[in-house]
């Protein structure tokens, strides 16, 4: 593409997404089609010649855009929200531009030194304590990985990083019941075997019963286990629970845990010394993740990953072939030797971007004003007749379900709310997810987009208490 033909087409491309950011609501929240329906208009194979970009973005307008489910819509209510906001989009705009690959200091200084400065900045923003350093990963699923993977090195002095397993090491891992999915999975990749995953009971709040997990850990270490690793949760992607941090963190440093706090949504919420009591005791944690692409208006990927040792993290995934070597390795963040990947995109740009262009206190408000959704709904729930809420709302979750009078029946329940969120979803109008709580069916309903109103907030659940009165 010719300087003068990309000038043209990004001009037009701007416009668009201009048009875009303030037409979202106008879109139906998630594309009303069926399986195959945009795969069938796409070619079976690639063309020979190359094609006119007016075409391409014709095609993106006619093909692609119908199909989109649209993440900023004021009325995504959906799993967690995750930012895009402007100034994030408009970094992305200049890193991909830049195409830099900042996998050591030399790849790009200017972005390992921003980096590290976000990083801190981040730290302190969060209320979190002076001795962790940060490195930004790409989600949160790989940052619990490397958590796990460094908890296994420094307990085996890198020996299983060396030999492999041998028989001897039989490790445990706890989280609670609640725990994201992630844990799961990072558990099987980190060798662990899923069998070795002990989920702790929850108490009334979905909370972890830390007295659970002391008698899971005598017991283990009675049988010969070694316990290895606590993963626990300050905000859980089901209903926002909060597990008992500092009580989690007393008890692995008894035992000498390795301790991984899961803030990914949460954690943006610490930006609000109000909020600091849900992550009191995390001073004495090994690892802390949380994600500002999701509540904190910052373009997918960005996850942000603070540890206490870092040579520890360092030893477990350094690698020096001589083509990486470098005269300033010593003085100087190689950040592909803090996570799993070598090659890394300019992340902390975005982030420089959105704590600037907000400034702490304009995202502490933003934050305040979802948190107050989530409060406005709660209180519509709580005193309606009809509707039941099945979880605490700490923060701007809400956990509910439609309950009409007489109806008991658990099975029953379930058919009634899972139709109601098919009916909602299907409208376009509004999108939600579902979750089981305590084995009941809940709708989940998480009001966080940048672009979301409290008249939003109110609109949805009018079209809730409507839609449900229409079912039964
Ligand atoms: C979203 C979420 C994750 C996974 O985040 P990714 O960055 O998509 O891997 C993990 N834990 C919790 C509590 C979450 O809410």
């Amino acid at each position: 593409m010719e300087t003068k033909e990309f000038r043209e087409a990004a001009h037009q491309l701007v416009d668009w997404m201009a048009d875009y950011m303030e037409n979202t609501g106008k879109y139906n929240v998630r594309p009303l089609l069926r399986p195959g329906d945009i795969k069938n208009q796409l070619p079976t194979s690639a063309p020979l010649e190359g094609e006119a970009f007016t075409k391409l973005f014709d095609d993106f307008n006619s093909i692609i855009m119908p199909g989109m489910t649209h993440w900023q819509h004021p009325q995504f209510f959906a799993y967690f929200p995750t930012g895009a906001s402007g100034p994030s989009v408009l970094a992305e705009m200049l890193s991909s531009t830049l195409g830099a690959q900042c996998m050591i200091w030399l790849t790009s200084p200017a972005a390992e030194e921003l980096e590290e400065r976000m990083m801190e900045w981040l730290r302190d923003m969060l209320g979190l304590h002076s001795s962790f350093t940060g490195v930004i990963q790409d989600s949160s699923s790989s940052a619990t990985l490397v958590s796990l993977l460094t908890a296994r090195e420094n307990f085996s002095s890198y020996q299983i990083n060396q030999k492999g397993f041998d028989d001897t090491q039989r490790f445990r891992i706890y989280t609670s019941a609640q725990a994201h999915s992630s844990v799961d999975k990072d558990v099987k990749i980190a060798g662990f075997g899923i069998d070795n995953l002990v989920k702790i009971n929850v108490d009334e709040n979905f909370a972890m019963k830390s007295e659970d997990l002391r008698d899971a850990i005598e017991k283990d270490s009675k049988l010969g286990y070694t316990p290895l690793c606590v993963v626990s949760t300050i905000g859980s992607t089901s209903s926002t629970a909060i597990d008992p941090i500092a009580a989690i963190a007393k008890i692995c440093l008894e035992y000498k845990c390795w301790h991984h706090i899961d803030a990914s949504y949460a954690g943006t919420a610490l930006l609000l010394p109000e909020m600091r009591w849900m992550s009191e005791g995390a001073e004495l944690a090994d690892s802390f993740v949380v994600n500002p692409h999701k509540w904190m208006f910052t373009n997918f990927d960005c996850s942000a990953y603070f540890v206490k040792d870092k040579n520890a993290l360092i030893r477990t995934f350094s690698i020096l072939p001589e083509y990486l070597k470098t005269p300033e390795d010593h003085l100087v963040n190689n950040y592909r030797d803090w996570g799993i990947p070598l090659g890394r995109r300019f992340r902390s740009l975005k982030l420089w971007f959105v704590i600037r262009s907000y400034g702490i206190k304009g995202l502490q408000d933003k934050i305040r004003l979802h948190i107050q959704f989530g409060q406005w709904l709660k209180e519509k729930v709580a005193s309606s007749k009809h509707f039941e809420l099945l979880a605490p709302v700490p923060l701007n979750l809400i956990c509910f379900r439609y309950k009409p009078d007489g109806i008991v029946d658990e099975k029953k329940l379930e058919e009634i709310n899972s139709n109601l969120l098919n009916t909602l979803n299907s409208s376009g109008k509004i999108l939600l997810t579902q979750t089981k709580l305590n084995g009941k069916y809940a709708i989940r309903f998480v009001g966080g987009s940048e672009r979301t109103t409290l008249k939003d907030i109110q609109q949805g659940w009018s079209l809730v208490e409507e839609t449900a009165r229409g079912i039964i």
